[in-house]
C-alpha cells in the first residue's frame, strides 16, 4: 500500500471512530508541484488526500483559525517534524492544547516520503531532538556565510536593496503560523509603530521587527519565504536567527512544549555578551 494509501486510509478511521472531527492535510493544487490545504469533516472525502513531496507548506497554523479547537474536540493534521515542532511552541505559548491534536507525521527526503511512527507531538521529541544535534553540527548555509563576510555597511546595502522590493502586503505573516496575533502591531495607527507604506525606512523597520519577534520561535518551515511574491529571501534572515539563538543559548525552537521563550527567560549561564 503507498504511504498516500495507508495515511487516506488512517484519516478514514478516525473520522469513522469519532476520534476527530476533523482532518487537514493537503489536496491537489492548481499545479503539479503546488499542494493546496484542505479540511475533511467526511470520511467517505478522504480520497482527496494527497501525500506526497510536494506537501512542503507547514498547515500547523490553521488550527487556530477560527476558534477551530475551543470545542475541546481534537484535529488530525498532516505534519512534517517542523510542523510539529510549531505544535509545540503553539503549546508553550498557551495557543492550543497538543492533546486536541493527532498528528499524522510525514518526512519529505528528495522525492520520496517517509511516513514518522506517532500520534501525538511529544512522541517527535526523539526525532526533534536528533534534528538538533544535527542543526548544530551542519555548516552555514552558503549565502548566510557570504553575509557574515561583508562589512555591515554591505550587509547593510544589501538587506536595503532586498527589503526595497517588499509591498508590505504581509503575506509573509499570513502565512507563517507563529503570527498569531489577532491584530498585529504594525496594523495599528494610533500610535502607529511601523509605517504601512511601501517605502525604505518603512520596510526595514517592518522586516527586521518581524524577524526579531521570529527568533527562537522560527521553525524554518519556508511557508513565508514561498509567499512572498517578490521573492525577498526571508529563509536568509531566519537561518541566521535560528544559528544565532543555537549557538549562543542552545536553544531549538519548538523542542517541547515545556520549552521557555529564549528571549523571555533567563539562566544563569547565559551569555552575556553585550554586557561591557
Ligand atoms: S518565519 Fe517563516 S520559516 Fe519561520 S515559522 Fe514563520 S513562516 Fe515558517
Ligand atoms: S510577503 Fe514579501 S512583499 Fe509581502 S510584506 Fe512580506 S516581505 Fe514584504
Amino acid at each position: 500500500m503507498s504511504i498516500q494509501q495507508q495515511y487516506r486510509s488512517r484519516a478514514k478511521e478516525l473520522l469513522q471512530d469519532g476520534s476527530v472531527k476533523m482532518v487537514i492535510g493537503y489536496g491537489e493544487g492548481t499545479t503539479a508541484t503546488r499542494r493546496r490545504p484542505i479540511f475533511i469533516t467526511n470520511p467517505d472525502d478522504t480520497d482527496r488526500l494527497v501525500l506526497d513531496a510536494a506537501c512542503k507548506t507547514n498547515l500547523a497554523g490553521y488550527l487556530l483559525r477560527e476558534g477551530l479547537l475551543a470545542d475541546q474536540k481534537s484535529v488530525a493534521i498532516f505534519l512534517s517534524p517542523s510542523g510539529v515542532r510549531t505544535i509545540n511552541i503553539l503549546a508553550s505559548e498557551s495557543q492550543l492544547s497538543s492533546a486536541q491534536v493527532v498528528v499524522l507525521g510525514f518526512q519529505i527526503q528528495g522525492d520520496t516520503v517517509k511516513a514518522l511512527e506517532g500520534t501525538k507531538a511529544s512522541d517527535f521529541s526523539p526525532l526533534i531532538a536528533k534534528r538538533k544535534e544535527k542543526r548544530k553540527a551542519q555548516p552555514s548555509h552558503e549565502m548566510t556565510r557570504k553575509l557574515e563576510q561583508m562589512t555591515p555597511a554591505e550587509r547593510f546595502a544589501f538587506w536595503e536593496g532586498e527589503f526595497s522590493r517588499c509591498i508590505k502586503c504581509y503575506a509573509c505573516r499570513a502565512a507563517c503560523p507563529m503570527c498569531w496575533c489577532r491584530r498585529c502591531v504594525v496594523d495599528n495607527n494610533q500610535p502607529q509603530w511601523v509605517n504601512t507604506s511601501s517605502h525604505t525606512l518603512g520596510n526595514l523597520e517592518w522586516n527586521l521587527v518581524r524577524a526579531f519577534h521570529l527568533a527562537g520561535r522560527c521553525v524554518e518551515c519556508g511557508n513565508c519565504s514561498e509567499a512572498c511574491p517578490v521573492n525577498i529571501p526571508l529563509h536568509l534572515l531566519n537561518r541566521r536567527m535560528t544559528e544565532e539563538v543555537l549557538t549562543a543559548f542552545d536553544h531549538y525552537p519548538g523542542a517541547d512544549e515545556h520549552q521557555e521563550p529564549v528571549l523571555a527567560s533567563f539562566r544563569k549561564d547565559d551569555p552575556e555578551t553585550f554586557i561591557l
